[in-house]
Order: structure tokens, then sequence, then C-alpha cells
């Protein structure tokens, strides 16, 4: 699907809204949450706009691949007193996701309970 004007989260990987990127390549864009849930909460947005996990496609592998690529490479940079992380996608508005654009939340920093809400 081609990049949409109106999605939020193609214009920041398309550079048009501004971002705190700490990582980018040709598959994905990774950049601070703008209202942080924890002491460490990155957004890893693949830049291809796909809305959601639901409707990723086999063609998408090498997407999905390049996501959990850059996850294995931000738990190097996690505090090793508290290396615990987790990797939250919502998927539709009934379970909060409030951005249509596939994104992973990469949490880490503080004590992270379970089960989440
Ligand atoms: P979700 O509710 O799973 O769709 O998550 C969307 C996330 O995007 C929320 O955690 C928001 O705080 C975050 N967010 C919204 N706008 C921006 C922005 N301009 N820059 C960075 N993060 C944002
Ligand atoms: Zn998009």
């Amino acid at each position: 699907m081609a990049p949409a004007m109106d999605c939020l989260f193609c214009q920041i990987a398309a550079k048009t809204i501004p971002a705190q990127v700490v990582l980018e390549n040709n598959e994905i864009i990774v950049f601070k949450d703008i209202h942080p849930q924890a002491p460490t909460h990155l957004l890893i947005v693949p830049k291809k706009h796909v809305a959601r996990v639901s409707e990723l496609t086999d063609e998408d592998d090498g997407l999905v691949a390049a996501v959990h690529r850059a996850i294995r490479d931000l738990a190097k940079t996690v505090d090793p007193e508290k290396k615990g992380f987790r990797i939250v996608v919502n998927n539709g508005s009934a379970a909060g996701q409030a951005v249509a654009h596939l994104h992973y939340h990469f949490l880490a920093g503080r004590l992270l309970s379970w089960p989440p809400g």
C-alpha cells in the first residue's frame, strides 16, 4: 500500500513530521513515543503502510524480520540492571490501537507487571 498522506506514521517515516529517531534502515524507523509509558518507550514502525498485524501478507515476511532484527538490537541497549523489556502490539481500536499504521511498542526501564491491562 502506498504511503497515506493522512497517516501520522507514514509522515514521520517520510520526515514530514518530526520525531526523535533512534534507529532507521530501509525497512523500519524507530522513534521515541511522545507519551512514554516507561523510561524507555520506543515505537518500531515499518516504513510500508500496513494498518495492523491482521493485515500483514506473506509478502511482508521481510518487514516482519526487520522488526525482529530491530528488537534484537534495541535489546542490547537496555539497562543491564533492568534487562527486561516488553513488545506490545495493539491490533484494532478495541485493543487500544489509536494509530492505524502497524507499530510495535518497545517498553523497558521499569518493572513490567503481568497481566497487562
Ligand atoms: P497505539 O495506541 O498502539 O496505536 O499507539 C500509538 C502510540 O503513538 C501512542 O503510544 C502515542 O503516544 C504515540 N504517538 C502519537 N503521536 C505521536 C507522535 N507524533 N510521535 C511519537 N509518538 C506518537
Ligand atoms: Zn501509514
